[in-house]
């Protein structure tokens, strides 16, 4: 080998690291940070689902019925539609009610106008204190009568609330319909969650857990069919044939061990994430206002307007929402809370017919 050759390598490495180096340990970061993000436990389910079960089927009909009371019967429903925002709260008072549960209200005002969170409870038998919180948002945007967004998150909240009813697990397990999530009172002082998660913060209440179901209903086969905010379309699956589990980056183990808990419980596509809060859409629900009160708060769902055309518009009505498959996520989603909720009986009877 010549010197003239060591000498051009030489310079070649020297001018070439100017834009090779850095260029390399952007890569290696972003590989760890995509691999930190995307390292979820267990596996997706992936092949064809298999037939409903019984429990299932029940679901089913019962989300059914639930999107089509919210988002046909009663339409489109916020302060703008007051009464039908009113006729929105008693229906989910009412199903409580029915379901054995003592259901209480949270109201406030906004506007001029009372509003109300929707509260019911299974105290904990042993660790009262500690609560695990599944909630939903019950207005609508203006202008859609809200089906997917997030009539199907509410009828997902009254079935879990259905299948848990005769459970009593050593944590409390709070079910909260949330009023006032959209515009324009998203992040603002008359969102009903973020009242709720102030007013817990200030009694002092440790909300160990908190899942925002947040339009949960519809999904895809169709290739090209899923979207994501960047970079993450690089990483995950094209299909919008499944349900996310989103968290901010302090929320990490929660996301973790819900969505473990899920692939167990579960025989449906599940993915999971948890970024950093500043990627859109990520803090986009009432998981947000637990965030703000120091709660670790996750958002269950199937990505909206990542996927879903019809969101936030008058076309989001009950016939695009996918009950069938939601009856499997709900389902999947039951497991979950009891194994965050400390239910000695994890595996539950539904728990035994998904598999
Ligand atoms: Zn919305």
């Amino acid at each position: 080998m010549s010197a003239g050759s060591n000498r051009t390598s030489g310079m070649s490495w020297r001018i070439g690291g100017g834009f090779v180096l850095p260029l390399i340990v952007c890569f290696i970061l972003l590989v760890a940070g995509v691999g930190y993000i995307m390292d979820m436990p267990g596996k997706s389910h992936s092949g064809p689902l298999a037939p409903l079960s019984g429990e299932e089927a029940r679901i089913r009909d019962r989300l059914t019925a639930h999107v089509g009371m919210l988002a046909g019967t009663i339409g489109e429903r916020n302060l703008w539609h007051y009464s039908a925002l009113a006729a929105a709260a008693e229906y989910i008072e009412q199903t409580f009610t029915g379901l054995g549960y003592r259901p209480k209200d949270e109201s406030f005002e906004s506007r001029g106008k009372t509003v109300r969170n929707i509260i019911a409870e299974i105290p904990g038998r042993s660790t009262a204190g500690e609560i695990v919180l599944v909630g939903a948002h019950y207005d609508s945007v203006r202008g859609s009568p809200g089906a997917n967004d997030n009539g199907s998150g509410v009828a997902g909240l009254l079935e879990l609330a259905r299948l848990l009813a005769d459970r009593v697990p050593r944590h409390t397990l709070r079910f909260v319909a949330f009023v006032n999530e959209e515009a324009p009172f998203s992040y603002s002082p008359e969102m009903g969650s973020l009242v709720h998660a102030l007013a817990a913060k200030a009694r002092g209440e440790h909300i160990g857990a908190m899942l925002s179901l947040e339009t949960i209903g519809f999904y895809s086969d169709r290739p090209g069919s899923q979207q994501y905010p960047s970079p993450l379309k690089y990483f995950y699956p094209d299909r919008a044939d499944f349900i996310g589990f989103v968290g901010d980056l302090g929320s990490r183990k929660l996301v973790r061990s819900a969505l473990r808990s899920f692939r167990q419980h579960a025989r449906f596509p599940s993915e999971g994430a948890s970024v950093p809060a500043s990627i859109r859409g990520v803090g986009w629900s009432d998981h947000w206002s637990f965030w703000q009160a120091g709660y670790k708060g996750i958002m269950v769902t199937d990505t909206a307007f990542f996927r879903y055309a019809h969101y936030h518009t008058a076309e989001d009505t009950p016939d695009k929402v996918d009950c069938e498959r939601t009856a499997r996520v709900v389902g999947g989603l039951a497991g979950v809370i009891l194994d965050l909720a400390g239910d000695a009986a994890g595996e539950t009877d539904l728990a035994v017919t998904n598999r």
